[in-house]
C-alpha cells in the first residue's frame, strides 16, 4: 500500500510514501498560520488580547477540537498551569509542584524540549530537580492582563491560545516531512497528531475552498478515509456541537439539523480569517 506521510491516507499499489492531495495543499497553508502566530507571539512588542485577534482566536477555536485527545491533554495542561503561575506572578515550577498539578505516565523530556524549542520556559537542575522558569515571552504575554480581576474563561481562552501555538508548531513539523525523509524525531514522543491534522485540514479546508458550511457526514468520511477511530472522531464532533454553555468555542456559529443530515456553519471571524490567510499564502507561493 501507498501511504501519506502526513495524514495517514492509504492508497493501493506497491509500498511507497506519498503526500495526498489534500495534504499538499494544506501543508503549506498551516505552515503560512504557524509563520504568522509565530511572529505574532514572538514579537518583544506583542500583546496577546484573545478577544480581539483574529489569527490567534482562530488557533484557539480550532486546537479546542482535540482538547480531549489523551495523546494531546499534556499540552494543554501544561500551558494552562504555566499561565495560571504567570498570572500570579510566579515564574518557577520545580518538577515536583509540576508532577503534583498534572498527573501523567510520560516523561516531562519530550515536552520540555518542545516549550524550550518555542522559548516558553527554560529547564535548569537545582537540588536534582528540573525547574522550570517562565521567559520573558510568557511575562510579556500576561502582564496588561495582570492587575486585572481575571475570570476563569480568560486564563482559559489565554491557555488556550498556547496551547495551540505549541501544537501548531508539532503540526507544523508534520508540514515540514518530505517523501524522501518523514523523520518522525522531530516530533515529540515520535507521534503526529493525525486527528488534530486531520480536522483541521478538512475544516479550514472548507473555509479555505470558499465554503462556509459543511456536513457532519462529509467530515466523518474524510476522517474514517484515515482511519481516525470513532470514538477520537466522536469527541470532535462533540467540541464542534459546543458553542457555548461550558465551552469557550467559538468556531462554529451555527448547527442546523434536517432529518439525520447535521450541518455546521463556521463564523464569521474565522471564515474571513482563513481566506485572508489563504491570499496571503499565495502571494507568498508566487
Ligand atoms: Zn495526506
Amino acid at each position: 500500500m501507498k501511504k501519506c506521510i502526513m495524514c495517514g491516507l492509504q492508497k493501493s499499489g506497491a509500498d511507497a510514501n506519498f503526500i495526498c492531495p489534500d495534504c499538499s495543499q494544506f501543508a503549506p497553508f498551516l505552515q503560512q498560520v504557524y509563520r504568522e502566530v509565530d511572529e505574532k507571539l514572538s514579537s518583544p512588542d506583542a500583546v496577546v488580547d484573545p478577544t480581539s485577534d483574529h489569527i490567534l482566536q482562530l488557533v484557539a477555536d480550532s486546537t479546542f477540537l482535540t482538547v480531549a485527545n489523551p495523546q494531546l491533554t499534556i499540552y494543554y495542561k501544561m500551558c494552562e498551569l504555566i499561565i495560571q503561575k504567570a498570572y500570579k506572578r510566579e515564574y518557577q515550577i520545580s518538577e515536583e509542584q509540576l508532577n503534583k498539578a498534572i498527573k501523567t505516565i510520560r516523561s516531562w523530556s519530550a515536552v520540555f524540549k518542545l516549550f524550550q524549542e518555542l522559548d516558553l520556559i527554560q529547564v535548569t537542575i537545582e537540588d536534582h530537580q528540573r525547574i522550570i522558569t517562565l521567559t520573558d515571552k510568557i511575562e510579556r504575554m500576561v502582564k496588561p492582563f495582570q492587575s486585572e480581576s481575571l475570570s476563569d474563561q480568560i486564563i482559559k481562552r489565554h491557555a488556550h491560545i498556547y496551547a495551540g501555538y505549541v501544537l501548531l508548531n508539532i503540526l507544523n513539523k508534520v508540514a515540514e516531512m518530505r517523501v524522501d525523509e518523514p523523520d518522525d524525531g522531530r516530533l515529540p514522543y515520535g507521534q503526529k497528531p493525525r486527528t488534530l491534522w486531520s480536522c483541521l485540514m478538512f475544516v479550514w479546508g472548507s473555509a479555505y475552498s470558499g465554503k462556509q458550511t459543511f456536513s457532519e457526514e462529509d467530515l466523518r468520511r474524510f476522517l474514517s478515509k484515515r482511519r481516525i477511530p470513532s470514538t477520537t472522531y466522536s469527541e470532535a464532533i462533540k467540541a464542534l456541537q459546543s458553542m457555548s454553555g461550558k465551552t469557550v468555542q467559538t468556531l462554529i456559529k451555527d448547527i442546523s439539523i434536517d432529518g439525520d443530515q447535521i450541518t455546521f456553519a463556521i463564523s464569521d471571524y474565522a471564515f474571513r480569517e482563513i481566506l485572508n490567510l489563504r491570499d496571503r499564502a499565495r502571494e507568498r507561493q508566487r
